[in-house]
């Protein structure tokens, strides 16, 4: 109410004082002169009031205009923004061009191609992890390892590409030849990318090469964990591992470990013949014969192998032949028909000098199964039995140029070993020697066979006048032995 009664009367001297002004300036003397052109005119109080108003509306007209000048520029640079997005859209959709291409050109084995094309991906894409991708693999095919490097080295810097970084430079050093970095490298990639199989292979290898057994058996089971290894080839590698470790640890003297070791190594892998002979001496060290004859037992159920006699024979290095032959009884009694335990029982027999039953284990393996051992062991009971040289010298020749049996073969490139390890010493593979025979003959004697009847015969002159030197059969059969300590002992 106030306020409208203030308002009222705000208004009522507003008015009164606006009549008392025009009055005022009626009244007054005076005016406003101005000069336009030559031209004077003259304005009166009241004329000057209205003419300043008038100017007043007029530059406010001007500002108005000056905006909508302003809106119009601000349009024009509207549309400028449009036209700069236009190119841009034009200097990716070259960029993608040129990426597809040069990932076409790479897939078709044009490396030079592939590379001029990541080349202009790169200047027209602001994308460095994309076409340092291509750059990368372009360069590697073209055999440029130092531009190869060089992309590698830019894409560890980004989080997205530093795994293809590392594995690239890996992959350089493995080929190179430098181990050492490359392992180092193959644990950081590992690190980033615990699930690539890739990456935890050529870790594995590496770490098997380096003897890094605790490592590798890490790797194992991250490889396990990840469910790129079925469960039991993940037992049985571990138990290579830990036999491997067990064989280390042996070197430096640490018996007790390495005896914990070797029996952990079994308990996982029966059938790994080395583990078992290891874990079986361990427990002959402990005084456990118990332990050690069952271990063994179970080794020549899953593989019969001269190994696993010779330990089974340590267990009672004291022994004469007819309590061996009589003790051996439990561990032939399995695999009865299996040719090793044949030759087994007939080298016992030889050993105890009842020959003709030396024959009747052997059966007639030397002819369905002829192989150095075999035959050998026939030579011996021909002798035991008071045979002619002849005939004695008749299967020795035989034996030279026999197979040689089951062996620990690679069966990833068929290497032959002497003695079983974890690692192909030809192709590096791990894990892979198997005891088989090789797969084609592995020996054959030139000539072999024309030689038989010179060997089996007396000896004679030949042509140049030179004895045909027969070969001692008692020194060959002390060389060959059949190979086995179960029978030297006694
Ligand atoms: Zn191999």
């Amino acid at each position: 109410m106030i306020w409208s009664l203030v308002k009222i009367i705000f208004f009522v001297v507003a008015v009164a004082a606006l009549a008392l002004g025009a009055g005022w300036l009626l009244e007054s003397e005076g005016g406003i002169q101005i000069v336009v052109a030559g031209r004077e005119y003259t304005l009166g109080p009241l004329q000057s009031v209205i003419a300043l108003v008038a100017l007043i509306f007029a530059v406010w007209v001007l500002l108005k205009l000056l905006g909508l000048l302003l809106a119009v520029w601000h349009f024009l640079n509207g549309d400028d923004t449009a036209i700069s997005r236009f190119f841009a859209r034009r200097k990716y959709s070259k960029g993608f061009d040129a990426l597809a291409e040069g990932m076409m050109a790479l897939a078709s084995g044009e490396a030079r191609t592939a590379l001029a094309k990541a080349e202009k991906a790169d200047r027209y894409l602001d994308r460095p992890e994309l076409t340092s991708l291509l750059t990368a693999q372009a360069a590697e095919m073209a055999g440029d390892r130092k531009k190869a490097e060089e992309t590698y080295r830019k894409l560890v810097t980004n989080d997205a590409t530093r795994f293809v970084g590392v594995r690239g430079i890996m992959k350089q050093k493995l080929a190179d030849g430098d181990t050492d970095t490359a392992l180092q490298l193959a644990e950081k990639a590992f690190a980033i990318k615990p699930k690539h199989e890739e990456t935890q292979d050529i870790l594995l290898k590496l770490q098997a090469d380096k003897e890094d057994w605790k490592g590798a058996r890490a790797t194992l089971s991250a490889k396990l964990k990840h469910g790129s290894l079925p469960r039991d080839v993940h037992k049985r590698r571990d138990a290579v591992l830990a036999l491997s470790e067990a064989r280390k640890i042996l070197e430096e003297d640490e018996t007790i470990e390495a005896r914990e070791a070797a029996i952990e190594a079994n308990r996982l892998s029966p059938d790994l013949i080395p583990a078992a002979v290891m874990a079986a001496h361990g427990y002959i060290e402990k005084g456990q014969k118990r332990y050690a004859t069952r271990v063994l037992k179970k080794a020549w159920e899953a593989q019969p192998h001269p190994d696993v006699a010779a330990a089974f024979a340590e267990i009672e290095p004291n022994e004469g032949p007819a309590e061996r032959l009589k003790r051996f009884v439990a561990l032939t009694k399995t695999k009865a028909d299996h040719p090793e335990t044949k030759m087994l029982m007939s080298e016992l027999h030889i050993a105890a000098e009842d020959f003709p039953a030396a024959r009747r284990a052997l059966g007639d393996l030397a002819e369905s199964d002829p192989t150095t051992r075999s035959l050998t062991l026939m030579a011996a009971i021909e002798r035991g039995e008071g045979a002619s040289d002849a005939v004695v010298q008749g299967w020795l020749a035989r034996a030279v140029t026999a197979s040689r049996g089951p062996q620990w073969v690679c069966d990833n490139c068929q290497n032959i070993m002497g003695a079983w390890a974890p690692t192909c010493n030809n192709c590096g593979a791990f894990d892979t020697l198997t005891w088989k025979r090789p797969p084609s003959a592995e020996i054959a004697l030139p000539g072999g066979s024309e030689m038989l009847p010179l060997l089996v015969g007396a000896p004679e002159q030949t042509k140049d006048g030179t004895d045909v030197t027969v070969v001692d059969d008692a020194d060959v059969i002390e060389a060959e032995d059949m190979g086995n300590p179960a029978v030297k002992s006694s």
